[in-house]
């Protein structure tokens, strides 16, 4: 269930909304921005539900009827704007007037305020983000909207000046470490590794977990990877063809990257409490023993550098056969 106490991370953030409502000064219009599985749906539902709590305290309080339709998704003064079902993914002008104009004319049914939650709010065409500015410069006592982007950058800056604008930060490792091992069955020996791959997002250490597509992609670009041990300039390139199905996943290179940092330490330090990838540590050292530090850290810089390349849009194709020839080297 939804509360600020079970929130990980981000405590200035809860702190700016508690005292929102604990003083009184709930502002009209709230940005809470943040990649994607950052947990800025979770704060933003928090708040709303907040707001809404019977005791009217700062934080939900879980039992009431309020708190209780909340998590239901019956709560009558909750609305979650969208764009209509079978239309493209952008929010459109019909949308705000149906949805938000029209309905927030109309006074909350039971409650103090009457909240909109908009989703990938970075989505309102330009039209859209016009015609909600009014409601935004004149709203009425009671409503409370609640934005959610990805790319805030997308607002206009009549929209973004009316809203207070909350940039959601990634947690750090120990931040991401501590959820996982407290609240989800992720083994042990894989909890550093999600954690890292997670880039501070809880999110998406959790949709990782669960992913059976990650762990196989991890799996084959690992195994391609060892496999070029030994190997010719000819194999090396046409291992492309094991790892192209994953040029649009941006995890590709961070595995890579990962693998020969993991080897470094076994290679340098030799005790694997320093090894993030612990379900593969047997292994890590063995290959660790192919080659020398010097060539490691080369490998891992030849990661790095991919992955700027790939960045600036650089042939896939082309980018991944000079690491690989890269990779294949031992010295
Ligand atoms: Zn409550």
């Amino acid at each position: 269930m939804r509360t600020f106490r079970n929130i990980t991370g981000n405590q200035t953030i809860i702190k700016l909304l508690k005292n929102a409502i604990f003083y009184n000064k709930v502002s009209h219009a709230y940005i809470i921005s943040g990649d994607e599985g950052c947990g800025k749906t979770l704060i933003g539902e928090t708040f709303a539900k907040t707001l809404l709590c019977e005791e009217g305290k700062t934080d939900a309080c879980c039992n009431c009827i309020s708190c209780k339709s909340f998590e239901n998704g019956n709560n009558p003064d909750i609305f979650y704007v969208k764009p209509k079902k079978g239309k493209t993914k952008s929010i459109g002008v019909n949308d705000i007037r149906e949805q938000v104009i029209e309905n927030v004319s109309i006074k909350p049914y039971k409650y103090k305020y009457k909240v909109f939650i908009i989703e990938n709010a970075d989505d309102m065409t330009k039209e859209a983000q016009n015609a909600f500015l009014k409601t935004l410069e004149e709203p009425p006592e009671y409503g409370v909207f609640i934005l959610l982007a990805r790319n805030p950058e997308k607002f206009l800056p009549t929209v973004l000046s009316r809203c207070v604008n909350i940039k959601i930060r990634p947690l750090s490792n120990g931040e991401v470490i501590n959820y996982i091992r407290t609240y989800t069955e992720i083994p042990d020996e894989k909890i550093e590794l999600f954690a890292e791959y997670s880039r501070g997002s809880i999110g998406r250490a959790l949709m990782m977990s669960q992913s059976s597509e990650f762990i196989e992609m991890r799996e084959n670009i690992i195994n391609t990877i060892t496999n070029l041990y030994g190997k010719n300039d000819f194999y090396a390139c046409d291992s492309v063809k094991y790892i192209e199905e994953y040029k649009n996943e941006k995890g590709l290179l961070d595995i890579m990257y990962m693998w020969y940092r993991d080897m470094l330490s076994a290679k340098v330090l030799k005790d694997d409490k320093y090894i993030i990838q612990k379900d593969k540590k047997d292994i890590i050292f063995k290959e660790a023993n192919k080659y020398s530090a010097e060539c490691i850290i080369d490998k891992a810089e030849a990661c790095l550098e991919a992955k700027n390349q790939l960045l600036k849009n650089v042939n896939f194709r082309l980018c991944m056969e000079v690491l690989l020839m890269k990779l294949k080297e031992s010295y």
